[in-house]
């Protein structure tokens, strides 16, 4: 996991999450945690913003309600339903629950979503 597009002190974007795929580099954003994955065919970098509602869900162990996710529960993760620009291939970038609540972090660190912002998707999700 390369640190260059990270912004200091948000280290804990770096943790084992993404890195099933080891050419995933992210960055917080106001919308949410963008994600540069090399396509695993054509090589070309294709560019994935999750935003916090979508992360929020996640985190609950559920798939957004948008039809962008998939949850693979052989793996425990959910998947992107985006297919690269170039060469039409599903992006393959896993991510988990646990990963999710990392990201919420570091939004919460960079001032981008509140905790109460969090708690209030929360308890929508669960309701
Ligand atoms: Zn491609």
């Amino acid at each position: 996991m390369q640190q260059d597009d990270i912004p200091r002190g948000y280290g804990s974007l770096a943790g084992d999450g993404v890195e099933h795929h080891d050419q995933v580099k992210t960055a917080v954003v106001n919308d949410g945690v963008s994600h540069r994955i090399a396509c695993d065919r054509c090589g070309r970098g294709v560019e994935l913003t999750i935003e916090w509602p979508e992360i929020i869900y996640m985190s609950q162990g559920q798939p957004p309600p948008n039809g962008q996710w998939e949850h693979n529960r052989q793996h425990g993760v959910f998947m992107p339903i985006v297919p690269c620009p170039a060469c039409g291939d599903r992006v393959r970038i896993g991510i988990t629950p646990d990963e999710c609540n990392k990201l919420l972090k570091s939004g919460v660190h960079a001032g981008k979503i509140t905790a109460p912002q969090i708690a209030g998707y929360v308890q929508r999700i669960s309701r």
